[in-house]
């Protein structure tokens, strides 16, 4: 049992369970970073085999923390309680410890439950508290909570989970009343060119209302459900600062943040409605399910974004965009994974899809005959290499973009090492890659334009490859291709 001599030492032990995780998950972060660069079979196995040993060295924290909160809910003196809480906290928590022991008194367990669920649930609350988010969002739950209990219970394989204990009579009261704008939402993706992620950002500069339940007052108690099997690392898919979809962990004090936000909508009477969440036929708006998930993701003050902006996470795109190593999921699935990378990375800013389209296209020209373009008859040098290097093209972030640089390096060498004898035609294209930028998708979609006008007047007579170029930049080859004039510059002699 803590007391006033063992008091410190035992905070002392809580925050290094604390960082300990911090420094595993960071770990765990840098591994799913590199698979996010290279999704490869190497770099998935890595993965594998490293994240169930992170996994469980954080489950040791989490108890080693349990067992200590335990003992700090078996002294009564006030004074532990204050230098326990001080020093976790490391700031004075007179506000909050009244707060925190309110919550740790009406902390009930539900039948059959092990009292080590209580004690997880409370440290990771606790845990949350460090942070401006979390004790935001925790001060919120207590100023709505009243006199009800939070009821643990537990839930296997997967988790947590939180919400009201009775959903069946209470949800109903906990929804708020004015229904979702399914129009104004079409109308904002349509706005946002279909891209989840600026929709979402567009979302956070419109005030909503959010009309509270007139029946709030009598819903009963909360409940949280934790994970029983104790095997949990969840993963979730992010954006960096640079738009690239990144998978990512997160503390699972911050899942249970989370969870505490429906709770705190339910109470508050502005959860959001059941029977307004998108279904599967409702297409991209469908994986941002229901309004209470994305609000609490995305939108609220003390949304996960605003949790993983303070804890120097990816922003998690939506609701779907989670998978879990758990119990019933001994190890990621590597097809799961990137399809899973691909398909955030299509609902959001496209990158690796317009990387992976203007290295197909840069190979499409170069590869094509430029021999009736130059002055020997042979293809130029600086055009074999390239072809020479996009023989096999790459298909991970990390690759593309090395090829990308490596063609871009080639054509640079060319561009500055000028030959009388070339033609315009080549000029031009060393010219156009050599400019060529593949940071944001206004630089590729920039790249992509440029190389399809320095393109067109080539190989007319030729069918463009469909798929690679637009129906647009196909009409204007096959205009040119009807118009010999367009073509003068071709072939030539030097000197001309
Ligand atoms: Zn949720």
């Amino acid at each position: 049992m803590l007391d006033t001599k063992n008091v410190k030492s035992k905070a002392g032990e809580f925050l290094t369970c604390h960082q300990e995780e911090a420094k595993l998950i960071r770990q765990a972060n840098d591994l799913l970073t590199t698979y996010s660069n290279e999704a490869t079979s190497e770099s998935i196995e890595k993965l594998n085999a490293a994240l169930p040993k992170i996994r469980d060295k954080i489950t040791e924290q989490t108890d080693t923390q349990a067992g200590i909160i335990a003992e700090y809910a078996a002294s009564e003196v006030e004074e532990v309680h204050k230098s326990f809480l001080d020093t976790v906290l490391a700031k004075d928590a007179a506000g909050l410890r009244p707060l925190f022991d309110k919550l740790l008194s009406q902390t009930a367990l539900a039948e059959g439950v092990d009292e080590i669920f209580k004690y997880r649930f409370l440290s990771y609350v606790l845990q949350s508290c460090k942070f401006t988010t979390g004790e935001g969002r925790f001060r919120e739950l207590m100023g709505v909570l009243g006199d009800r209990q939070f009821v643990v219970d537990k839930i296997n394989y997967t988790g947590p989970k939180a919400g009201l204990a009775d959903p069946d009579t209470d949800n109903p009261k906990s929804e708020k009343t004015n229904p979702r704008d399914k129009v104004a939402d079409a109308k904002l993706l349509k706005d946002s060119s279909g891209n989840l992620a600026e929709f979402i950002k567009a979302k956070r500069v419109v005030n909503e209302p959010r009309t509270a339940n007139p029946k709030r007052t009598e819903i009963r108690n909360a409940t949280v459900l934790m994970d029983s099997s104790l095997k949990l690392l969840p993963v979730y898919y992010g954006l960096t600062g640079e738009k690239e979809v990144l998978a990512f962990t997160s503390p699972l004090f911050t899942a249970i943040h989370h969870e505490l936000g429906h709770v705190v909508n339910s109470l508050k009477g502005q959860g959001g409605r059941k029977a307004d969440k998108y279904m599967p036929d409702e297409a991209e708006l469908f994986w941002l399910t229901d309004q209470e998930e994305l609000q609490n993701i995305s939108l609220d003050q003390y949304s996960d974004k605003a949790f993983s902006d303070e804890l120097k996470l990816p922003e998690r795109i939506a609701h779907g965009a989670f998978t879990s190593f758990d119990y019933a999921t001994p190890e990621l699935n590597e097809q799961f994974l990137q399809q899973d990378l691909k398909k955030w990375d299509q609902k959001t800013y496209k990158l690796e899809e317009l990387r992976s389209g203007l290295l197909r296209k840069i190979k499409s020209v170069a590869s094509k005959d430029w021999r009736p373009y130059t002055v020997s008859g042979e293809k130029p040098t600086g055009l074999q290499k390239i072809s020479a290097v996009l023989t096999t093209l790459q298909t991970t972030r990390k690759g593309v973009l090395e090829q990308l640089a490596q063609v871009r390096n080639l054509a640079k060498a060319s561009h500055e090492n000028p030959s009388s004898t070339r033609t315009k035609t080549t000029s031009k294209f060393y010219e156009v890659v050599t400019a060529m930028k593949f940071g944001s998708p206004e630089d590729l979609i920039a790249a992509d334009d440029a190389l399809a006008r320095a393109w067109s007047p080539l190989s007319p007579s030729q069918d463009p490859e469909p798929g690679l170029f637009t129906e647009e930049e196909v009409e204007r080859v096959e205009a040119s291709g009807r118009n010999p004039n367009v073509l003068t510059e071709f072939p030539r002699l030097p000197g001309e």
